[in-house]
């Protein structure tokens, strides 16, 4: 028997290499993006309390209810827009799990969908697994903003969908409501879906506002929104989060989600459900991070490294060019092996592996972890 990949060019995910290599070589772990602090334990506590009181068979295909009134309610709070809790919000695996399924619900053979590189790693797979073909386009060092006037270009009548990031994973760079609004212009009267990650939604700094594709109604009309809850309460293992879009969306998103996943962890719901009674949990969240993000900018403002602080996400990117023109990945894995700090490389996450001298830290840290990592980068 021969069996052939159906993603012969993919290789194991940077996220598991760079965290294995940090492992190996006991270096402290600024790549993959996750806290090494524990979550409020309010939060936990709930959760064991729905474990305890009953919670433990399936929820309803879309969620628990009260987890997706509370999600419309933060929505109505923080955007002044609506989702119906009934049949436009529905809770999943992650917020992968979410991108996976849009992109499963609505790419066939031959469509085409547009994506931004660098580009998180989990979106071409997930295209071309479904027959899809990505059409990748570049952002160049050292502002990556968007060209709209080139997306126009790309556009063809194949593109049926765009995917977008803000704030962007791994950039830290947010987009304006200048950049939304040509999106939404670009996309008038077109059938193209737009998938849009905002994962990072309540990490965002130096007052910048968010700009959700479901503040703008024409574009709100074609968005699946994609958000998580793994990263807002610091929980990446529990692989929680959502997605909303129209009805007539997300309609179609469920004849796929009912088949492969049905629902979600019940208790876990319910416990976030609870914890989201109180909007401070998520609305603090950005002057926490900012504090974190300022922390290590500080500690490594006289270093070699060269840097723009993050507007957005728990990542700040680093460039390198001033201390050796190593490629990225070689340099990100010495560092872990030789140097004891582990980044991710960004060479990974563009078209032809374009290498920028960029390397992306993650300080959803500890500040003593903090002070330990810039202690390192200050010798480099
Ligand atoms: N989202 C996380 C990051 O960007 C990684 C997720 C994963 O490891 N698959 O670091």
């Amino acid at each position: 028997m021969q069996h052939t990949s159906k993603l012969p060019d993919v290789k194991t995910t940077i996220f598991s290499i760079m965290s294995g290599l940090a492992k190996t070589h006991n270096a402290i772990n600024l790549s993959q993006g996750f806290p090494d602090f524990e979550s409020d334990k309010t939060l936990t506590d709930l959760v064991c309390k729905a474990m305890n009181s009953g919670y433990n068979q399936y929820a309803p295909m879309y969620g628990n209810l009260e987890l997706r009134q509370a999600i419309a309610k933060k929505i109505e709070l923080l955007y002044n827009t609506s989702y119906h809790p009934d049949n436009e919000i529905t809770v999943t695996a992650g917020a992968t799990q979410a991108i996976f399924t849009v992109i499963n619900t609505f790419i066939r053979e031959g469509d085409e969908v547009i994506i931004f590189k660098p580009a998180y790693d989990s979106y071409e797979p997930a295209v071309k697994l479904n027959g899809g073909t990505p059409i990748a386009i570049q952002l160049e060092a050292p502002f990556f903003g968007v060209d709209w006037d080139l997306v126009r270009q790309k556009i063809s009548s194949r593109t049926k969908m765009i995917i977008v990031n803000t704030p962007h994973n791994p950039l830290g760079t947010v987009f304006s409501k200048a950049d939304m609004l040509q999106l939404q212009d670009l996309t008038k009267n077109t059938d193209i879906i737009v998938l849009s990650d905002e994962v990072y939604e309540h990490m965002i700094y130096d007052g910048e506002q968010h700009q959700s594709a479901c503040l703008f109604p024409d574009l709100k009309k074609r968005s699946f929104v994609v958000a998580s809850f793994c990263k807002t309460f610091h929980n990446t293992g529990w692989r929680i989060g959502y997605c909303c879009a129209p009805k007539e969306l997300m309609d179609l998103f469920m004849q796929v989600h009912q088949f492969n996943v049905f629902c979600v962890h019940h208790p876990t719901q319910k416990g976030i459900a609870d914890y989201m009674q109180e909007p401070k949990h998520y609305l603090e969240l950005s002057a926490f991070y900012q504090q974190k993000r300022d922390l290590f900018l500080n500690l490594i403002k006289d270093s070699r490294f060269k840097f723009k602080p993050s507007k957005g996400t728990y990542f700040q990117v680093l460039d390198y060019s001033a201390i050796t023109d190593e490629y990225d990945v070689d340099f990100a894995k010495r560092l872990t092996v030789e140097s004891g700090i582990a980044s991710i490389p960004l060479s990974v996450f563009n078209t032809n592996n374009i290498d920028h001298k960029v390397l992306r830290f993650c300080f959803a840290k500890k500040d003593d972890t903090l002070k330990r990592a810039a202690d390192i980068l200050n010798t480099i």
